[in-house]
């Protein structure tokens, strides 16, 4: 406040202005959940050795009836901090639970699905995960189909309750991936405290792998460390076949990016996993 005029001042027109369009935004979120405006999108996740699609990550897409086709970018900020990712979020773990319950009639029955959590799912009712548990069981899945991604943040930000809740999924069954590995802060020590089954690096650090020769070294190191502790690896954002070619080097165990696929509708990831192996670009 003695800093001059604009700099402390919360109620400018501005200020008013964004705050009524996050409220706008959240009225939209709840109207859309209500409408079934939201859908998952698919990317395969592609095992390195051999080319079989035999997981695939969902992505949260809002078909918006005058924006059209909206990615998490343009809503999940709202979607936080407004709390309806928490019910969000239960739409997306059911609708991807319903759908590999129906890929299982084509599919490989050892398909995986993995779904992306916010903090929030996971420091909420615990009656929430009991949840899922049940809708998983009621579908006759094995509960070792659903995949839970965490990004690395979170669970160094939140330690405690998340880290329990986690343990209580992973006891029931689910499997645990820690998400955009490398972006966290955390060593490589930090890997044995948590009860996880799959690392994912992150895109940032695949997407200089061929240029930056410290990129590449820990990639490398991540990966021999992650296989040390019983870890499987998924390079994320592989875009061209040189990087993919490093990383197969490197002994990762699967990859994910638009070298392969981008995230596409449920029926079109079945035709492709139907097609058999991926080409593996750069092997
Ligand atoms: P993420 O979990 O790290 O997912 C990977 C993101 O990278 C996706 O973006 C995917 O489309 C994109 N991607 C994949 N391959 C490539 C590539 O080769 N190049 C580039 N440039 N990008 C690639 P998307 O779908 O926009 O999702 C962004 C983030 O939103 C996700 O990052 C995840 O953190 C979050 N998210 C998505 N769906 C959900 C959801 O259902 N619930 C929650 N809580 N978060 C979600
Ligand atoms: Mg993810
Ligand atoms: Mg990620
Ligand atoms: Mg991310």
């Amino acid at each position: 406040k003695h800093g001059g005029r604009n700099r402390y001042s919360y109620f400018t027109p501005d200020l008013q202005l964004a705050a009524q369009a996050r409220q706008q935004v959240a009225l939209d979120l709840r109207l859309a959940l209500a409408e079934r405006q939201f859908e998952l999108h698919y990317q395969p996740i592609v095992n390195l050795r051999g080319g079989a699609i035999v997981r695939a990550e969902a992505l949260l897409r809002w078909r918006h009836p005058q924006r059209g086709l909206l990615c998490p970018v343009d809503f999940l900020p709202f979607a936080e901090s407004s709390g309806l990712i928490v019910e969000i979020g239960d739409w997306v773990f059911r609708q991807a639970a319903d759908q590999v319950r129906l890929w299982q009639d084509g599919l490989d029955p050892a398909f995986q699905v993995s779904v992306n959590l916010s903090p929030a799912q996971l420091r909420g009712d615990a009656a929430l995960c009991r949840g899922w548990f049940e809708h998983v069981a009621a579908l006759g899945l094995p509960a070792r189909s659903i995949v839970i991604e965490i990004a690395e943040g979170v669970l160094l930000d939140q330690a405690g309750p998340v880290v329990e809740r986690l343990r209580a999924l992973r006891a029931m069954g689910l499997q645990v991936a820690l998400d955009d590995f490398g972006t966290g802060y955390s060593s490589l020590a930090h890997l044995k405290r948590f009860d996880i089954d799959l690392l994912k690096i992150d895109r940032s650090f695949v997407q200089d792998l061929v240029s930056d020769s410290g990129d590449l070294a820990l990639c490398e190191a991540v990966i021999v460390m992650a296989h040390k502790l019983g870890l499987q690896v998924v390079a994320e954002g592989v875009e061209t076949a040189a990087q993919c070619a490093l990383l197969m080097a490197a002994g990762c165990d699967f990859a994910q990016g638009y070298v392969f696929a981008k995230p596409m509708p449920a029926a079109a990831l079945a035709a492709l996993a139907r097609q058999g192996p991926a080409a593996l670009p750069g092997a």
